[in-house]
């Protein structure tokens, strides 16, 4: 049956007329392109603004809502009714389904709401033609709602700036020690899981107090607010700073691998105090004394670490202030060697006190030399000889073994190429490699232009990575490591045995030798595992096509079990000790000039 407007007014009796025109809802009805079909009342005064129910008929919600907008063309961008009406209009008439809406635009100047309820009309066979609805103004409801919601949020906001007040200092804004105490508790219980070192620093401003009854407290205040900012400059995201009270601070030092790590922190810290403060004009020198206590070494608990580390901040005032001391005396030693180790070194790289010696590697086949591992030897002018044990790690922690090692290669193959002029037929030189090096840019044009401008051959030359370094970073190291391969270094893996390496990395890298750690070589050939691990290194290195040597041998018996099986290579005191270049002249000569 064809659908129009007078059948439709038809059914309209009187009672409905009555109802729809005095209800406070609003009620419409819309054909398929959203135009009017008949409106209420309500609808008309309320939200489209005609002047009676006839006016809107075959006009749409757009037109409405353009003609409100010109009539307050002084805000443009005011959003209108009209676009959202009729978009849910044609939501309901896609899914044909009933639906609820809540609508809201600018009528009259003001924001209304509206709740929208939506439905789908049809003809006698089913097919739809419209959509009828019904409006209900919620505009004091949802004023109300979101009145709530905001004094909530404010409620919230005060709520945390309490709880902030709480556990912070409010002249710094720093963790105050009821937080510091929290965060401590549990930085132990996290520690306890990872099994990682962790550092409580006490410290305590050297002159505060001179400060502060010289310059009044406005300054002493401000005083302690600069400090906090420099220090926390000096920390790391994990770490965490607070003030105690008065000049007193604390650190929570977390997740820490080694020791030596806090000491360069308070260095680094105590290295910053240096610069004067400025502070209204005043120049002030800050120094600060620093106690330092480890978990689990020194405390297990909170109140413990934190006592502990109080005491040894006494230790350090009693020292002579402006310096740091650990709870146990151990560590401050150790901290204190450390550091005089560290400036020593950098005195030697710069006066050139380092030298070095050579190991010979034989074939003990022939008793030929078949090359000779370079190892540095500190002189120092006072100490005397320093063997590489003792500054080879902090060399590595500290970054200096770049320029060691690079001081070492170029001695080195000096001293390597005169051999081979001389027609001693010296070999292969063995280089001890830091995977560091490899991180360095330059190294790669550093090793050409030391190579070539020595007249040496990359053949001649081999770099001994230890396995260790290596896999902390396969991927990286394979391929630094093929680089050199490709101009025709030879790359052996030292210390063989002692890391983690997997087959499947064995096979990618390109190595051309392994090492078999000394050990393994020690209780050859009477310990049942270590000959084991010795003949299965042996069978590895056959099967990959690789050399194999063994470090470290010292007696006859050892070199006999190695010869045979299968490992001809060898270096030891059995042979000789590392030693000087001119002896190490006179070891080619008596072994290669036979
Ligand atoms: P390494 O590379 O495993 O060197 C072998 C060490 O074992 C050397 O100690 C050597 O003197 C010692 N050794 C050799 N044969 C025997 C033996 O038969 N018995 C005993 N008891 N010891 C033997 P050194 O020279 O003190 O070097 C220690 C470590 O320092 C080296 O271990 C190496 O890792 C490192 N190193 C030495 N020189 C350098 C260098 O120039 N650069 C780098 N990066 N590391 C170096
Ligand atoms: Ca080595
Ligand atoms: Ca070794």
């Amino acid at each position: 049956m064809p659908f129009n407007l007078e059948d439709l007014q038809q059914h309209n009796s009187g009672l409905l007329n009555l109802l729809t025109e005095h209800l406070p809802d609003m009620l419409w009805v819309k054909d398929l392109d959203g135009k009017y079909l008949y409106t209420n009342k309500a609808i008309c005064d309320g939200l489209l603004m005609a002047k009676d129910t006839e006016e809107p008929i075959g006009k749409g919600d757009v037109f409405f809502a353009l003609r409100e907008r010109e009539t307050h063309s002084d805000k443009p961008n005011w959003h209108t009714f009209g676009e959202l009406c009729f978009n849910s209009d044609q939501v309901v008439i896609d899914t044909d389904k009933a639906m609820r809406f809540e609508e809201y635009g600018n009528i009259k100047g003001k924001l209304l709401y509206l709740e929208v309820y939506k439905a789908p009309f049809y003809d006698s066979e089913g097919k739809v033609l419209g959509t009828v609805g019904t409006g209900r103004d919620i505009t004091e409801l949802k004023n109300i709602q979101l009145d709530l919601q905001e004094s909530l949020r404010i409620l919230e906001k005060q709520r945390e700036q309490l709880e902030f007040q709480a556990n912070h200092d409010a002249l710094t804004g720093l963790p105050n020690r009821v937080l510091f105490m929290d965060r401590l508790n549990q930085f132990i219980e996290l520690s306890k899981r990872t099994g990682k070192v962790m550092a409580v620093l006490f410290i305590d401003l050297d002159s505060f107090k001179e400060i502060n009854d010289s310059l009044g407290h406005d300054i002493g205040d401000k005083v302690l607010v600069e400090v906090s900012n420099r220090m926390k400059m000096h920390m790391r995201s994990s770490d965490t700073l607070s003030r105690l009270g008065g000049d007193e601070f604390s650190i929570i030092l977390n997740n820490l691998t080694d020791t030596e790590d806090i000491t360069n922190i308070i260095i680094n810290g105590m290295e910053s105090f240096k610069k004067p403060f400025l502070v209204d004009n005043n120049t002030l020198h800050i120094s600060m004394s620093v106690g330092i206590s480890l978990y689990p070494n020194d405390g297990d608990t909170a109140h413990s670490l934190l006592k502990n580390a109080d005491a040894a901040m006494y230790k350090a005032k009693q020292n002579g202030r402006n310096t740091y001391s650990f709870y146990d005396e151990e560590m401050t030693k150790k901290a204190y060697e450390r550091i005089f180790l560290e400036t020593e070194l950098r005195k030697a790289l710069k006066n050139d006190e380092l030298t070095v010696y050579y190991q010979p590697q034989m074939n003990a086949g022939n008793e030929k030399v078949v090359g000779m591992e370079a190892l540095v030897r500190w002189i120092h002018p006072e100490m005397g000889m320093i063997f590489p044990d003792r500054f080879i790690p902090l060399a590595e922690l500290t970054g200096m073994i770049v320029s060691l090692d690079r001081v070492v290669m170029t001695k080195a193959i000096k001293e390597f190429k005169k051999w081979y002029e001389l027609g001693l037929n010296p070999g292969k030189i063995s280089l001890n490699l830091s995977i560091k090096q490899l991180e360095e840019e330059d190294f790669f044009d550093f090793i050409k232009e030391l190579v070539e401008s020595s007249e040496c051959l990359f053949k001649n030359i081999e770099f001994e990575v230890t396995e260790t370094q290596v896999m902390n970073n396969p991927e990286e190291s394979i391929s630094a490591l093929r680089k050199l391969n490709d101009l025709g270094i030879n790359i052996s893996i030292d210390d063989f045995g002692t890391g983690y390496s997997s087959l499947s990395y064995l096979k990618r890298l390109p190595i051309n030798k392994l090492k078999i750690d000394k050990s393994f070589v020690d209780n050859l050939p009477n310990d049942p595992e270590d000959s084991a691990i010795t003949k299965t290194i042996v069978s590895l290195c056959k099967s990959l096509s690789l050399d194999v040597i063994a470090e470290g041998v010292e007696t006859q018996e050892q070199k006999e079990f190695l010869l045979a099986n299968g490992c001809s290579l060898i270096q030891g005191y059995l042979y000789s000790k590392p030693i000087p270049a001119q002896e190490m002249q006179k070891f080619l000569e008596k072994y290669n000039k036979r």
